[in-house]
């Protein structure tokens, strides 16, 4: 059976002051929860500038945490970035690869996407390999043909046994900060698909694979998404920042 996660993604939200209250509050309400056996993992994806005050806050906590981008670089001349080494040197675990808004807003491609998730397993880091179609996309009926190009990229540069470990996040774009969520059924769909096309390579890899669903993920909604069979968790933006409401999608996930 497939532990369920949890994921945050803060993307650029926080503050020092704001960080610190809100990760209190999910240590009191998770720590206690999230045992070695438990049934759920939990993630928050954080903003560079705040990965020394979250590794200190966390330290000894349950709640894992995470990048939310990386270099496909190892060093050099690369204004502005940040390489895998910079995440491992803070007990960063995880890092969010390709999420719609690099590749919609900076231009990630699906190449540079498959080097960043390369980098990131180079490194020992769990890649969370968010895919995800447009609206139009969808509209058009070419969905699978969209998420196919996006993992098949991945395929290419790191192989089946990449995906070991890793983390597929399913994020339909129409559906990130919009406040639409795909139904249980669409997102199912996708999933499954995600899964069955992995299954081509290697069964055992693709049944043991994490997929979990990224979209308006809210406490009102998160139950009937993660009692889908191929849908494992969430990657929850918005609502993320909310204690109250992370902590009853995590609840959600266990229940
Ligand atoms: C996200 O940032 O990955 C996301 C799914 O955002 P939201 O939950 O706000 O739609």
């Amino acid at each position: 059976m497939r532990q369920k996660l949890v994921a945050g993604n803060w993307k650029m939200h926080g503050s020092l002051q704001s960080n610190q209250i809100l990760l209190a509050q999910l240590r009191e309400s998770l720590d206690a929860k999230l045992g070695a056996q438990s049934r759920l993992e939990v993630l928050v994806c954080v903003p560079a500038p705040y990965f020394a005050q979250v590794q200190s806050i966390l330290n000894g906590s349950s709640i894992a945490w995470g990048a939310q981008n990386v270099s496909q670089h190892k060093s050099g001349a690369y204004t502005g970035e940040i390489s895998a080494s910079m995440l491992q040197d803070f007990g960063c675990r995880h890092v969010l690869i390709g999420h719609s808004e690099r590749r919609g807003m900076y231009g990630e491609t699906d190449f540079e996407v498959a080097a960043k998730f390369q980098a990131a397993k180079m490194a020992g880091l769990i890649p969370v390999l968010c895919v995800g179609e447009t609206l139009q996309e969808r509209e058009s009926g070419v969905t699978e043909s969209v998420i196919a190009r996006q993992i098949d990229a991945v395929l290419e540069v790191s192989g089946i046994d990449g995906f070991w470990q890793a983390v597929v996040a399913y994020e339909p774009v129409w559906a990130i900060g919009t406040g639409k969520t795909a139904s249980p059924g669409q997102a199912q769909a996708v999933h499954a698909y995600i899964r069955q096309r992995l299954s081509q390579h290697h069964a055992g890899l693709a049944e043991q694979l994490r997929i979990v669903y990224g979209g308006s993920v809210k406490a009102d909604n998160a139950a009937e998404l993660f009692a889908m069979p191929d849908i494992d968790g969430g990657l929850v933006g918005g609502a993320s920042l909310v204690s109250a409401e992370f902590v009853a999608i995590c609840e959600a996930a266990c229940s």
